[in-house]
């Protein structure tokens, strides 16, 4: 379905008591529209007249009945489309009570006004909507992809495993990091497409080369709100070959936040499959302790943040020394984040942390060239004090 739609000053763009069909809403780019009611026996009764930034079209969309009102393009009008899964994706990630409520204003609206556009327009929706219907022709034509970076063994400066993380490539050639894309896919659920997109990949491409090291892949918080995650993962095992004991599955604070038993019983199915579960980002959440031992964690990654903290002083270091101790004395593993230089390398490896990532050891690379790269040097043998 195209993203935008033209008519042409009176046409009709649909008429009252008919079946919504495309089933989209519109927003109004340019131009300008009437909406009127048929009224048995009497004349037809203007009900608004509607310009940029406005919707019309939205009752039937969420409740898929026939338009309650005739909708007449006044002046040329440009108008983008949105399909009724964009709102389904927004309802399902609300309150149960406010899509109750959301559900009954739409049968009032029904039955007191007819389809009278309701003035929720305005240009950050608009942009919204119309980048989430890129990301998702995106993700038809393949362009999400995962690149590799490696995380290297402290004591022997191997590389143990890689982190997939997420790139766009755009079709005219450019790509686009994580943090322009994921809080859009997070809010309107394409986040487990572009989570499973990129695990896949990248789980097949390890699972097809020589190296022998763990798949560290992220999960979005949002994928623990229903349990249908444990088949993904599962179908990504099977569909790649890779040895459920190769993948590390990067869950971060905020999905633990609640740490109750729906929570729980995701982590346990996922080890249950054979992968292990690495805590993303630690340290820069808002939870308590409290879960790090009534959950089952396999691995600390300690926030890149920290490490930037060191050049700063003494008590960064002891708390990034505190944090692998912690580990240590829970039965985890660490891989401390965001390590840039030999310095930052050395004093780590004294610190006992098992694995680190970072520009020193790799930048995040397409997978091919991650994965035919020469392994790095063992980090130096002397400590350097700043
Ligand atoms: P993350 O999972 O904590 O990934 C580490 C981020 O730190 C990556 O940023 C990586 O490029 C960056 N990084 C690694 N080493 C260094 C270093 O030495 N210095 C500095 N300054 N940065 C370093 P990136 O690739 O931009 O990803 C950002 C975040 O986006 C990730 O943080 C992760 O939370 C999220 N993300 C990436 N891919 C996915 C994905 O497929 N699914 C989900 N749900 N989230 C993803
Ligand atoms: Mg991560
Ligand atoms: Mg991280």
């Amino acid at each position: 379905m195209s993203q935008t739609v033209e008519f042409q000053a009176g046409e009709l763009i649909y008429r009252q008591g008919e079946a919504p069909e495309p089933l989209v809403a519109y927003v109004i780019i340019s131009g300008a529209v009437e909406v009127s009611l048929e009224v048995p026996g009497a004349p037809s009764r203007v009900l608004a007249q509607l310009g940029e930034g406005d919707i019309v079209g939205e009752l039937s969309l969420i409740d898929g009945h026939v338009r309650s009102a005739n909708v007449v393009a006044l002046t040329d009008c440009r108008m983008l489309l949105v399909g009724r899964r964009q709102i389904l994706n927004r309802l399902e990630e609300s309150d149960p009570f406010v899509v109750d409520m959301f559900r009954t204003m739409v049968r009032r609206l029904r039955l007191a006004y007819g389809d009278v556009g309701v003035d929720q327009g305005h240009s950050d929706f608009i942009g919204e909507l119309s980048f989430e219907r890129d990301m998702e022709e995106g993700l038809e034509r393949g362009e999400f992809v995962p690149f590799l970076q490696p995380i290297v063994d402290m004591a022997t400066g191997h590389t143990a495993g890689f982190e997939a993380l997420a790139r766009w490539r755009l079709s005219g050639g450019g790509l686009r990091p994580p943090a322009d894309f994921i809080p859009l896919a997070e809010k309107t659920r394409l986040i487990q497409r572009i989570d499973m997109t990129v695990m896949t990949q990248a789980a097949c491409a390890l699972a097809a080369s020589a190296h022998t090291g763990f798949l560290s892949s992220n999960l979005s918080a949002s994928q623990f709100s229903d349990d249908r995650i444990i088949d993904r993962v599962a179908s990504v095992l099977s569909v790649s070959g890779l040895h459920p004991s190769r993948l590390h599955l990067e869950v971060n604070e905020s999905a633990l936040i609640s740490a109750d038993a729906r929570t729980r019983h995701i982590l346990e199915e996922l080890r249950g499959l054979g992968a292990s579960i690495s805590l993303d980002d630690f340290g820069t959440g808002y939870s308590s302790l409290g879960y790090l031992h009534t959950l089952p964690i396999d691995t600390l990654k300690i926030d890149q943040s920290f490490v930037r903290a060191m050049e700063r002083g003494e008590k960064a270091r002891r708390l990034i020394a505190g944090m692998v101790t912690m580990a240590g004395t829970l039965e985890m593993d660490v891989v401390v984040e965001g390590v840039e230089t030999a310095e930052e390398s050395a004093l780590i490896r004294d610190m006992g942390a098992t694995w680190a990532q970072g520009w020193l050891h790799g930048r995040p690379a397409p997978v091919e060239e991650a994965l035919s790269r020469p392994a790095p040097a063992k980090p130096s043998g002397s400590t350097f004090v700043f």
